[in-house]
């Protein structure tokens, strides 16, 4: 048992399952953090709220006074997912959404990072070629906090020549620069590269963005950086993926490159993500909300409460919580061995199955990373930390 302080105090998780397999994959991502901090001989306090339609559905807001005092006062937040075809009236005031923007806004959660890394025995789920998504292992760094989506003036009027629309794409310098020196910081636990992707040949805020990069860059001489175009990158990303380390760009940019990478990792079932805001936690790490990349699957109900869904993406953002909010990077790593363990295993949910894999639901999924967690520390040696 560790004595500092730190690891002394109990963490605390606010757990926020949300809607349809949100819930589902939540509770088994949940089970498998609890089992990894067993291992390890410590423990956490994990307490739920409502957010989304649930929390509609029970309080009138998708976002209640309560969970938002939760999720500000854990030292991380680990989210399901939210929305569905009962809350999807697009004139309604109050909408599901709201209850993850309106966290993401309260937690200043600037920097959302999804790593995208293919499983050797997931390489024929790939909608690429396996020699060229082969030995994919990145991650995509996402600004979320400010640009296109955020700026201001951002409205619709009717002017002498007609209707027009205007969004604003802007940025500050230190939102800039607090999510380069995220994404160096990464590099430096990875192969140490950094991809900066801009429109620096067109637009104003990309030149901004470029020459903070490459000053930030400076202060990272172990890091190899390089400047690629977005157009480029969308292209390098498809054709070339086992190329990049840490990839890192503006909001909206990001909004598209991430769900491009997304497809390389074959399911959106496989995919983790964290949104890291600044200041550090009670526990060593920082503020962070950790959550699958997928949705609800509210509109597929062959998915929802049938066993189906994988919760892999659950357990690996239970992974990125231990690693960047809970200061737990050896049983971040152990829950990332074992997930590989079982799937090279042979084991799969529908959505990853082949013709030899082993079929199996969701909590059994989590079954098996548990007992694959449990064995021998000696398979479990733990990667560089990313
Ligand atoms: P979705 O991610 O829920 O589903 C897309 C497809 O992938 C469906 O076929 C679904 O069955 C499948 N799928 C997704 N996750 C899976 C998993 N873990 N295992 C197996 N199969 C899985 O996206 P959608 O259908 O566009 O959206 C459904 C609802 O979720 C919508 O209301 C949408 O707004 C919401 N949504 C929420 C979030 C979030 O809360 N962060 C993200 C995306 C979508």
């Amino acid at each position: 048992m560790t004595s500092d302080p730190i690891h002394d105090r109990q963490p605390i998780i606010a757990v926020l399952p949300g809607d349809g397999i949100g819930v589902e994959v939540t509770e088994v991502g949940m089970r498998v953090v609890r089992a990894a901090a067993a291992r390890s001989d410590w423990s956490f306090r994990a307490e739920s709220a409502l957010v989304g339609g649930a929390a509609i559905d029970a309080t009138g807001s998708a976002l209640p006074q309560d969970t938002l005092e939760l999720a500000s006062a854990a030292d991380a937040v680990f989210f399901g997912a939210v929305g569905g075809p009962k809350w999807d009236n697009p004139s309604a005031p109050v909408r599901p959404e709201q209850g993850i923007l309106g966290l993401r806004k309260a937690l200043d959660l600037y920097a959302n990072l999804r790593p995208v890394k293919l499983a050797p025995s997931l390489l024929a789920q790939s909608a690429l070629k396996e020699e060229v998504v082969r030995g994919t292992d990145m991650i995509v760094v996402r600004e979320l906090t400010g640009g296109l989506y955020f700026g201001k003036p951002s409205r619709r009027w009717n002017s002498p020549t007609g209707w027009r629309a205007v969004d604003t794409l802007s940025y500050t310098e230190q939102e800039i620069e607090r999510v380069l020196r995220v994404s160096f910081e990464l590099a430096r636990g990875r192969r140490k590269k950094v991809t900066s992707v801009d429109k620096a040949n067109v637009l104003t805020t990309g030149r901004f963005w470029r020459e903070i990069a490459t000053r930030v860059g400076a202060d990272y001489p172990d890091v190899v950086l390089e400047h690629i175009l977005v157009d480029a990158a969308a292209m390098y990303l498809i054709r070339r993926p086992a190329t990049f380390d840490v990839m890192v760009t503006e909001n909206m940019f990001g909004d598209i490159l991430t769900d491009e990478a997304s497809v390389l990792a074959g399911s959106m079932g496989m995919l983790p993500s964290a949104s890291l805001g600044s200041g550090q936690n009670g526990a060593g790490g920082v503020h962070g909300l950790y959550e699958p990349i997928h949705g609800t699957a509210l509109y597929t109900p062959e998915v929802v409460g049938t066993g189906r869904a994988n919760p892999l993406a659950a357990i690996l953002s239970g992974a990125l919580m231990l690693r960047y909010s809970l200061n737990r990077p050896d049983d971040a790593a152990a829950i990332e061995v074992a997930v590989e363990h079982v799937l090279a295993s042979g084991y799969g949910t529908p959505d990853i199955a082949g013709p030899s894999t082993q079929v199996v639901t969701t909590d059994r999924m989590g079954d098996l990373v548990i007992a694959a967690l449990g064995e021998t520390s000696a398979r479990i040696t733990a990667p560089a930390a990313g």
